[in-house]
């Protein structure tokens, strides 16, 4: 049987690209390796029968304010979202906590109290990023060149001091929270939030990550699917399957197959071909793409040069635990938080991550950690708490700048050396964690690509998020659109701009890609695209 499209990958990104091209009324095959779909958008009960837990990604602020999740109405085939009491804690070392909240003035009280002043100056910012951030986030989740909202951006800008403001949103995360705050509760915030990518805190790129998810935080929360983060990917299947997308799962594509100088087709790894019209749409690893899938007639050598330079995030380990209590926080917020950062102060944060950097296993990771039955009552029984705890490892570890000898080859002992290293950092912000431990799951690196293979070596981003593998840039230098080399075939994974999160937009704009060019061919049937 012949398809319109092929689209190989059920992440966010595939799901989104087959009800896209499903929508234009096009017929759609969805090819997924895993037994399930979801890619890193999913749960699981594996630890505990009344726990559920999110395997991967937890918080969804990007999906919230993306266009094009909203275009398909989730919420009629089941998606429902929640948030808990606030968005996001970070516990300091005397005890104090920052918290972001979704009222900005309650979080500005809150900064005010752990350093005067600081609370003027918060409201001040968010004021600006009120005129410039809409645009800015517009322009992040739509193809490059973002014209329109480019436009609008440089309108803005005017209100806010022009090329003043510009300059703090390339300031890096070190300096812009220095220059703005007097305390660490509102440099933590910012920081934070800069350290879910992998960005180093003290360079360009850093400051504007912070900032876009702080105020992403407290405009529209980190809200979390009803009932799992498996929820979300779930109702876009339903949605695909419901509109009449074919969508098979345990089906790993093998090959994209080329004829005539444009993809044809998928090859699956029990032999099947399965032919494509129009397009085939890739949720995959850039380099999987084009190293794996790819013969390697079909990829010209500056593709394959600029490859080689290709650069991975760096690995995680991730540690779930079926907790018998709540978290005895000391000092615990009256809105206990969704999120909780854990790190001592910025210079602390930034040396986890250049540790990373530089090879070296974190002495003392910075954690981001979530508490999951806080966030989504649905999640474990009454009184019990669904929690997780994530920090980067190198892809390449070459020392251990902890003292347990973890030499970064992760197999089940570096992982739970690592586990028990990161457990110890909580105890110390929870005195008594350890005892509500009623059991925990370690997904080091190798667990993770085990799980979905876009997460080679634990990365969780299609590549790192640093400036130079960013824009045009991503995933090389030349190709920073969702179009290949080869005709019908568009790369819509996290390897594609605008990159890691769960926000569906690099997989829109390669079914865009494909329907534009669609389009363009049937009007000039001899001009093929
Ligand atoms: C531990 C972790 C925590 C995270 N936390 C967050 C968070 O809280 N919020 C957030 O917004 N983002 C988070 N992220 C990032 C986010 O989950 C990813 O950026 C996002 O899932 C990328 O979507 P994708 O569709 O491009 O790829 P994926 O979600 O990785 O999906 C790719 C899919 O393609 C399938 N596949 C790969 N190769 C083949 C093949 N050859 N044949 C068939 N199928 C194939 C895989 O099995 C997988 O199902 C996190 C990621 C991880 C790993």
């Amino acid at each position: 049987m012949s398809w319109d499209a092929i689209v190989v990958g059920a992440g966010p990104n595939g799901l989104v690209a087959a009800n896209r091209l499903l929508d234009a009324g096009w017929s759609v095959l969805l090819l997924e390796a895993q037994p399930d779909v979801g890619g890193a958008v999913r749960s699981d009960r594996e630890l505990h029968p009344d726990f559920v837990h999110d395997t991967f990604s937890a918080f969804y602020p990007l999906a919230a304010s993306s266009p094009t999740i909203a275009s398909f109405d989730l919420e009629q085939h089941g998606l429902e979202w929640t948030h808990a009491p606030s968005v996001l804690g970070h516990p300091l070392p005397d005890g104090s906590w920052a918290v972001l909240h979704r009222d900005r003035d309650r979080t500005a009280a809150g900064l005010d109290d752990l350093h005067p002043g600081d609370g003027e100056a918060w409201l001040r910012l968010c004021a600006e990023w009120d005129r410039v951030g809409p645009h800015l986030i517009g322009a992040l989740l739509t193809p490059f060149p973002p014209v329109r909202h480019g436009l609008g951006m440089l309108a803005a800008l005017r209100h806010v001091g022009g090329l003043d403001f510009v300059k703090t949103l390339l300031t890096p995360v070190t300096e812009l929270t220095s220059e703005r705050f007097g305390g660490e509760g509102a440099r933590m915030l910012i920081a934070g939030n800069a350290a879910h990518a992998d960005i180093p805190l003290d360079s360009p790129g850093s400051g504007l990550m912070g900032l876009l998810l702080a105020m992403m935080g407290q405009d529209v929360g980190f809200p979390v699917p009803r009932g799992g983060a498996g929820e979300l990917t779930q109702s876009l299947a339903r949605r695909f399957r419901a509109n009449g997308g074919e969508l098979r799962t345990g089906a790993e594509v093998v090959e994209v197959l080329v004829s005539d100088g444009r993809a044809s087709g998928v090859r699956t790894g029990d032999g099947e071909r399965h032919a494509a019209r129009r397009a085939v749409v890739a949720d995959v690893l850039a380099p999987t793409l084009y190293t794996k899938l790819l013969d390697p007639a079909h990829v010209p050598d500056r593709v394959r040069r600029s490859l080689r330079a290709f650069v991975l995030d760096p690995g995680t380990v991730k540690v779930d635990f079926a907790l018998s209590g709540p978290i005895p926080w000391t000092n615990g917020p009256a809105l206990a938080s969704g999120t909780v950062h854990v790190a001592d102060d910025v210079r602390d944060m930034a040396l986890a991550m250049s540790q990373v950097q530089a090879g070296a296993v974190p002495a003392a990771p910075f954690m981001l950690t979530g508490q999951m039955t806080t966030s989504d009552s649905t999640r474990s029984p009454a009184g019990t708490e669904s929690f997780w705890a994530y920090a980067h490892v190198p892809q390449r570890t070459v020392r251990d700048a902890g003292d347990d000898g973890i030499r970064g080859v992760w197999d089940h002992d570096d992982c739970e050396r690592y586990a028990d290293r990161m457990q110890a950092r909580l105890e110390q912000r929870a005195p008594g964690f350890g005892s509500t431990v009623m059991s925990r799951r370690v997904l080091g690196p190798r667990e993770l690509e085990a799980r979905d293979a876009n997460l080679v070596g634990g990365a969780l981003n299609g590549g790192t998020a640093q400036l130079h593998q960013q824009l045009v840039f991503r995933p090389v230098p030349g190709l920073g659109r969702a179009e290949t080399p080869v005709r019908g075939l568009y790369l819509g994974s996290a390897s594609a701009h605008p990159g890691g999160g769960v926000h569906g937009a690099c997989g829109d704009n390669a079914a865009r890609a494909a329907l534009a060019h669609a389009r363009v061919d049937a009007v000039l049937p001899w001009r093929k695209s």
